[in-house]
């Protein structure tokens, strides 16, 4: 891919908008979103949906609707005229059938424009069909029969299908899953070379987000990068059709000029192993940059992150082979299965994770920091959670059971939230998914000491703090002070950590072994150190007050990061501001 590529046309800033919004060349939604949000603008429908209009007569069985008559107008001659409505007349969606999200969107491009396909481009992006059908898998079986699928809903006989199966490839390679402000993927989109050509990288320097009808309004900035040398002039655009979810690139680092742009295709809390494998799958490619180069003995500090994530302690000492990390994989991807399934009891899995992380299997232990180890902080939060709120009895201070369970859960949403920011000291990168932790703890500590009995005193809650003055931290519009305003914030955080620690923490085993989740600078020598006797003396009777600060304290934090990735404007930012 190293022809395509996208650079810096000057210095930028951390946390500028690189480029304006683009506009798709092709997008869909997936199956799941059809009946609840617009086929055209993707915002949730409410009131009256709108179906597609044929010729003046409204389409009665419809599997698609607009939010409103100039929706519908403005997409329905497309969803005719691509064959979307035959294909979807043919295979209506079901919830046990795969998504035909990327079969439309490349339906839709090839309306959009009679593609112009040479050797491996159309509509000058890479479409990778030779490699993607290369070797029998899942993806080549993927492109097989969804291109057959497309070419029937076109009329076609039999034939062959070799312009279908580039435009799915050409949908596989370069579209992005769009994300709603609550996280959920909610369709796919394509996009020209200005977002297309920029590379993956396990250590980026850039993250998008998307804008749909009811976000952001805010002027759009310049496009400030450029495709490298040579390849200008293969910059052919297929031109957008005008409406859909936009996409805006955004530093997260100080990025200088003619430095190559690049954002992260895939998790980048997942260890080297699983990163490679995802991006083979998908893409065919072996990743080669910073992070997956440096070996794993080297001292560097992204190579402590690998190493951290899928490090295991055997009882013959240091062992990172990939026949005992696959055995802790399945136990764990069993316990978590078994709990999300419908009759999954949030108790057992509490038990059964905890177990794991206490005494490892069959002398297997895992490193704090182990990917799966975060995996199982995430579950135990939320398992801890619905089991407060499932045992029978109410939220609140009337049943000091389900009180210390969300209690323990708000405990598990800090300890991910300070594990993942000590990633991101060596890796920084790691940002916006370590915003999104910060924002979860900040709200069930929040959630927590509001509840408690007797509740945090007035004095306490205010927005305010003298030693960080966190509020304004969300309001900077200038991030050249960045690392300064992060380490306040963190300087703050772990003060109120310390002093609420014990008393969040206490009556669970795992929990209680950490003595200051803030300092896991031990974590760097495991298992040699560790602080497995370390019980946290200081109990405070009346910390609910320091609950209460440390959990604006970490939504703050969380926001801050947040405002760097997505923008002040952005639904995510917004809604930080509004809860502090
Ligand atoms: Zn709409
Ligand atoms: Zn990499
Ligand atoms: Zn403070």
């Amino acid at each position: 891919m190293a022809e395509m590529e996208m650079r810096a046309r000057e210095d930028v800033e951390i946390g500028r908008d690189i480029t304006p919004a683009i506009p798709p060349i092709s997008f869909s939604l997936h199956d799941a979103f059809l009946h609840s949000h617009c086929s055209a603008c993707f915002s949730p429908l409410s009131g009256r949906p709108f179906p597609p209009r044929r010729h003046c007569h409204l389409s009665s069985s419809s599997s698609v609707f607009y939010c409103s008559p100039l929706c519908s107008a403005a997409d329905s001659p497309l969803h005719f005229s691509s064959a979307e409505s035959n294909l979807l007349a043919s295979s209506p969606p079901s919830p046990s059938s795969e998504s035909s999200a990327d079969l439309r969107a490349a339906l839709r491009l090839l309306r959009t424009n009679s593609a112009a396909a040479s050797g491996d481009r159309m509509f000058g992006l890479l479409t990778n069909r030779e490699k993607l059908l290369a070797e029998g898998d899942e993806i080549s079986d993927r492109v097989r029969s969804g291109a057959a699928a497309m070419a029937a809903a076109r009329g076609k006989g039999n034939g062959a299908a070799e312009e279908e199966e580039s435009a799915i490839c050409l949908v596989i390679t370069n579209g992005v899953e769009v994300v709603d402000e609550k996280g959920r993927g909610i369709g796919i989109a394509v996009y020209d070379s200005a977002f297309s050509w920029i590379n993956h990288s396990c250590s980026p320097n850039a993250c998008y987000r998307f804008l749909l009808p009811s976000s952001e309004l805010s002027p759009s900035p310049d496009l400030r990068i450029v495709p490298s040398g040579r390849t200008v002039e293969n910059a052919a655009a297929a031109g957008g059709v005008g409406y859909g979810p936009r996409i805006i690139i955004r530093s997260i680092r100080r990025i200088e000029k003619g430095e190559e742009i690049t954002v992260a295709y895939t998790d980048l809390l997942q260890p080297k192993a699983a990163r490679s494998s995802e991006l083979w799958l998908k893409y065919r490619f072996i990743c080669c940059c910073k992070r997956c180069s440096s070996s794993s003995s080297s001292s560097s500090s992204s190579s402590y992150v690998d190493h951290a994530l899928e490090e295991i302690a055997t009882s013959q000492g240091f062992d990172i082979v990939e026949a005992t990390g696959r055995r802790l994989t399945d136990y764990v991807d069993e316990v978590i299965t078994n709990f999300l399934s419908d009759d999954g009891d949030p108790e057992t899995c509490c038990q059964k994770l905890e177990r794991l992380l206490i005494s490892g299997l069959s002398g297997l232990r895992l490193h704090p920091l182990h990917h799966l180890a975060i995996n199982a902080y995430t579950t135990l939060s939320s398992a801890y959670r619905i089991h407060a709120s499932t045992s029978n009895l109410t939220y609140d201070h009337h049943c000091p059971e389900a009180f210390s369970k969300t209690r323990t859960s708000a405990a598990y949403t800090l300890l991910l939230a300070a594990a993942a920011n000590h990633l991101l000291t060596f890796e920084p990168s790691l940002v916006a998914c370590v915003a999104n932790y910060w924002a979860s703890a900040g709200e069930c500590l929040l959630t927590l000491s509001s509840s408690s009995s007797p509740p945090p005193s007035r004095v306490a809650q205010q927005y305010r703090c003298s030693k960080c003055s966190f509020v304004d931290a969300l309001k900077a519009v200038s991030y050249a002070d960045f690392e300064n305003v992060k380490l306040k914030l963190v300087d703050c955080i772990g003060g109120y950590t310390r002093r609420s620690w014990g008393y969040l923490s206490k009556g669970c085993d795992y929990l209680e072994r950490f003595e200051d989740p803030m300092d896991l600078s031990w974590v760097q020598k495991w298992p040699g150190s560790s602080n497995r006797d370390a019980k946290c003396g200081l109990v405070v009777a009346e910390s609910m007050d320091d609950v209460w600060q440390l959990g604006a304290h970490c939504l703050a934090y969380g926001g801050f990061l947040a405002a760097v990735c997505y923008g002040e404007q952005s639904p995510w930012s917004n809604q930080v501001q509004r809860l502090l």
